[in-house]
């Protein structure tokens, strides 16, 4: 007989608790207004997530975002519940609501920090529904040659009190060779100016081969590129989301033609917990520390 203590099973357990109680994820999106935002949220999370649900209608879909906009949906899949909070946020177009919008942004994650706070401090500390955000994806235009100087600004406003996910929104309107470069300049311009972006946990040195290579390629993509579409198109009597053009389609599931599979893969299943994790140990904490200390004053 295998001689079996079950250890092996303990983080399964640990899972199982969370699992139980169900997980809380809250994702914003954050950029200029027209890089598809809202499109890639309905891309990311209508084919699995919306499944069943009743369909928005494409106009619904399709209004400009003019404020913050929270929505929520609850998922199970294979026994795990998941609560997932996606925050619209207006997007900006000019230098003038630039200012108004990011301050809308940060007041909109300070408050939901303020609202852990007092829970936490509260009689029913037990149940504390935690609408703090975990990430933000940080949409960059494929247009410009980098970072715009309010790329910079906005980010710089967001990066102590929120996990930033840089994307380079509509891939498909560059070639690989452009993407490639205008990822590399966007690296670097992140770098020389102390842009702090989530970063990525080193992987386990006992996970598995595979598990291994793919949280690498994981890495070597940032700043993930993607590619939007609410249309579905036949192709081969397959199914697929993708954008029709007289040369072709480009597709958002297709790994060759943009990183949107990477993307979710790590939003959903190998980096929720860690990001929620750097919210509460790093992000909430200063957030903390700050308001203890101005309580004090
Ligand atoms: P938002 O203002 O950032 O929320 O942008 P929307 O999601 O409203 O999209 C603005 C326009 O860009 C719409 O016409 C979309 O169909 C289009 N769009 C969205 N994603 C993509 C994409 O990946 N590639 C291209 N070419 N167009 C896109
Ligand atoms: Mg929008």
């Amino acid at each position: 007989e295998d001689e079996y203590v079950g250890f092996a099973s303990l983080p399964e357990q640990v899972h199982r608790k969370a699992v139980k109680k169900g997980f809380n994820f809250t994702l914003m999106v954050v950029g200029e207004s027209g890089l598809g935002k809202s499109t890639l949220i309905n891309s990311l999370f209508l084919t699995d997530i919306y499944k069943d649900r009743q369909i928005p209608s494409v106009e619904d879909r399709m209004t400009k975002t003019v404020e913050i906009e929270k929505r929520q949906i609850d998922i199970e899949e294979r026994g795990v519940r998941l609560r997932l909070t996606v925050v619209d946020t207006p997007g900006y177009s000019d230098a003038l609501n630039t200012q108004d919008c990011c301050k809308a942004v940060e007041n909109f994650v300070d408050e939901q920090f303020a609202q852990y706070f007092k829970d936490e401090s509260g009689v029913n500390r037990r149940n504390i529904q935690d609408s703090r955000v975990h990430c933000c994806l940080y949409f960059i235009s494929p247009c410009g040659h980098g970072l715009k100087q309010v790329d910079v600004e906005f980010m710089k406003q967001l990066h102590e009190k929120v996990n930033i996910v840089p994307i380079i929104a509509k891939a498909d309107t560059l070639t690989a060779a452009e993407v490639c470069k205008l990822k590399n300049r966007v690296l670097q311009e992140i770098d020389e100016h102390g842009i702090k972006i989530y970063e990525f946990p080193d992987c386990d040195s006992d996970e598995d081969e595979d598990f291994k290579q793919q949280d690498k390629e994981l890495k070597l993509a940032i700043p993930f590129s993607v590619i939007g579409s609410n249309t579905v198109l036949e192709v081969n009597g397959k199914k697929i989301r993708g954008r029709l053009y007289p040369w072709g389609i480009v597709e958002v599931d297709n790994p060759k033609h943009c990183d949107f599979l990477k993307l979710r893969q790590m939003l959903i299943s190998t980096h929720m917990q860690d990001l929620k994790d750097v919210t509460q140990d790093v992000h909430y904490e200063n957030y903390r520390a700050q308001h203890i200390s101005e309580e004090n004053k």
